[in-house]
């Protein structure tokens, strides 16, 4: 186990921690505890599942135990072995070692079919020939109880018989099912006689075509966990009303027992988090695939450039209960900032160029200025970036006529430049037809290198720039929410209804200073007064270099964080004191410079 959480954000305590810990001191289990995170192969992983990974490892590696990597994988239609690697690779990648404990419950599927036999053996089940409809339709409601299959009554041999032929494949598909035999009057639905097997000719990713019987989730999932000798099985709340069916199941089987416990699942403000439609966005196009850096799976995410600690360290922060409530998005944003704030290596982007003209300074020559490579860690230490006459700054630093408030370039106004020197507009050129702005110029004060006047002159604004000749192209890519909505999810299968259109801005010919030439993927910046950036390495290939903005360095969450803080409320947990979090503010502030 290697997830550490960084500084500042443990785990909270929450009601499973005191299950478990009472189990420990109880000795139920024996003072083992195992866990598992059994994903369905049927898609990638996304946020919400990060919460499931993060706290069933998390709970394992606290009471000293561990935790097993299983796919539930008993629907051969929907699964694909690509979701396997895919699920392989993101939990890795989030932190989390599962030892030599990586399981199929398709392994299971003979010992499965065993059980199934001994509890028609026992009485316990029978082999229905109603029709799937027909078997909705005895089911009954919540008000009303169900009926009983007339086949519910067939001796043990003739399901025995029938059901080795299921196997065999003597029926057709949906001919037959297997049913657990439970009480068609329960009130919970689940314990109405159960389907446990239908008869399905599909093609496994693993087991080929070796069955055409594949047992119902609802079969597979508790008898998995018991025979991995699973003690605590974690799980959304959806499974709450299965659970007396598992129970039975295990207590029919006379097997190990695990404790299932339910907890509510992440929903995130902005944020569809169902499989089934973000493989619709896929499928149809609205994004470029699974690892489209707007999608909350971990591979999009990944790609916008979120670290695995920022990841983990949202997941503690969230904490788990059986409430279902909504996560705002920013809270997600927010454990990017802190963590990257403390490991990005600050440089300067240009986004929307504007040529600046140095009047006073010498054509040709270039200088070496020192800059910091990341004020949060004085062991990034610095570097050197050119300054020449020529030099690009964002257009949005350049006003004609700009109002009072306004700290930054003007006509006969000064500025400093980060890392560089005082420059003071003397006069600017535009496009005749368009009346745009295309050249600032300007002249320097050469007394002002490293951006302090000698005479002790102060100027308001301090803006950041490249060096023309020596800046290097690129493209960035601004992300917005993908749905426009804080619950696209709400609106059923209409959810397509409320994608933004402006989810993604694509900036073309932005210039960034000249060592980005080197730049790395994996590796995150911080464009100074922009937010935190990332390499795209896949559109990067052979082409502009092309980087992907994680988060703006609006923090609008830190705020709130920080009021909570104050009043002592839970999500200020940061450790900081009240001045801390002021210099902090102070710092978010100075990062934006002068931006309004
Ligand atoms: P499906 O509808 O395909 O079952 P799923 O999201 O439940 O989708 P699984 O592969 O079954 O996908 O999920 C694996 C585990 O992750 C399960 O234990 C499930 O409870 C948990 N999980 C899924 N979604 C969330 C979520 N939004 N928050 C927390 N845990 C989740
Ligand atoms: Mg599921």
């Amino acid at each position: 186990m290697n997830a550490k959480n960084s500084p500042g954000i443990e785990p909270a305590p929450n009601f499973i921690r005191s299950i478990v810990k009472q189990h420990m001191e109880d000795g139920t289990f024996d003072g083992r505890v195992h866990t598992r995170f059994p994903p369905e192969p049927n898609g990638f992983l996304h946020i919400g599942h990060a919460k499931a990974i993060v706290l069933s490892f998390g709970i394992a590696e606290e009471f000293g135990g561990v935790t097993n990597l299983r796919f539930d994988d008993t629907n051969p239609i929907k699964e694909e072995s690509l979701y396997v690697e895919s699920i392989i690779k993101d939990v890795r990648w989030l932190g989390y070692d599962w030892g030599d404990r990586l399981f199929y419950a398709s392994d299971y599927f003979e010992t499965l079919y065993e059980w199934a036999v001994k509890l028609i053996r026992d009485g316990k089940a029978f082999v229905c020939d109603l029709s799937a409809e027909q078997v909705r339709e005895y089911r009954g409601t919540l008000t009303e109880p169900g009926r009983e299959s007339p086949y519910r009554g067939r001796s043990v041999e003739e399901n025995l018989d029938l059901f080795a032929r299921m196997r065999a494949g003597e029926f057709a598909d949906g001919e037959r099912t297997l049913r657990a035999k439970i009480d068609m009057a329960a009130a919970n639905l689940n314990l109405r006689d159960p389907v446990m097997y239908r008869i399905m000719r599909a093609h496994h990713h693993r087991t080929g075509d070796a069955w055409c019987i594949y047992p119902t989730y609802d079969w597979a999932h508790g008898q998995s966990d018991s025979i991995e000798g699973i003690t605590h099985s974690l799980c959304t709340l959806e499974f709450e009303d299965h659970r007396p069916l598992y129970d039975w199941f295990v207590e029919a089987l006379g097997v190990h027992h695990p404790q299932q416990i339910e907890f509510a699942p992440l929903n995130l403000s902005y944020t569809i988090l169902s499989k089934r439609k973000l493989l619709q966005l896929v499928r149809e196009g609205h994004v470029s695939g699974w690892d489209d850096p707007r999608m909350p799976t971990l591979s999009g995410l990944r790609r916008r450039g979120y670290t695995p600690a920022s990841i983990r360290n949202f997941c503690n922060l969230i904490g788990v209960g059986k409430q279902l409530s909504q996560v705002e998005l920013g809270q997600l944003e927010y454990c990017a900032r802190e963590d990257l704030n403390r490991t990005a290596l600050r440089v300067n982007a240009v986004l929307r160029p504007l040529r600046v003209v140095i009047e006073n300074y010498p054509e040709g020559k270039v200088e070496e200025l020192e800059a910091i490579n990341n004020p949060e860690d004085p062991a990034a230490g610095t570097r050197r970036v050119p300054f020449a006459r020529e030099l690009f700054i964002e257009r949005t630093d350049f006003m004609v006529d700009p109002p009072k408030k306004y700290f930054r370039l003007g006509p006969g106004r000064e500025v400093r430049l980060r890392y560089g020197y005082f420059i003071r507009c003397v006069d600017y050129k535009t496009d005749p037809a368009t009346g745009e702005v295309v050249e600032v110029r300007c002249t320097y004060d050469p007394e002002t290198r490293g951006g302090q006047a000698p005479d002790g002159r102060k100027v308001k604004g301090t803006i950041h720039w490249v060096a023309a000749e020596r800046s290097v192209p690129a493209t960035v890519r601004l992300y917005d929410h993908l749905f426009t909505v804080p619950d696209p999810g709400a609106s059923g299968d209409d959810f397509l209804a409320h994608l933004n259109p402006e989810s993604v801005e694509v900036l073309r010919g932005c210039r960034l200073e000249a060592g980005m030439a080197a730049a790395r993927a994996g590796v995150p910046y911080q464009f100074e007064r922009q937010g935190y950036f990332c390499l795209d390495e896949e559109d990067s290939r052979g082409g502009e270099l092309t980087f992907n903005r994680t988060v703006s360095l609006r923090d609008s969450w830190a705020k709130i964080v920080q009021k909570q803080g104050q009043q002592g409320g839970k999500p200020g947990a940061t450790g900081k004191s009240g001045r801390a979090r002021k210099r902090k503010r102070k710092r978010d502030q100075d990062q934006q410079g002068s931006n309004q």
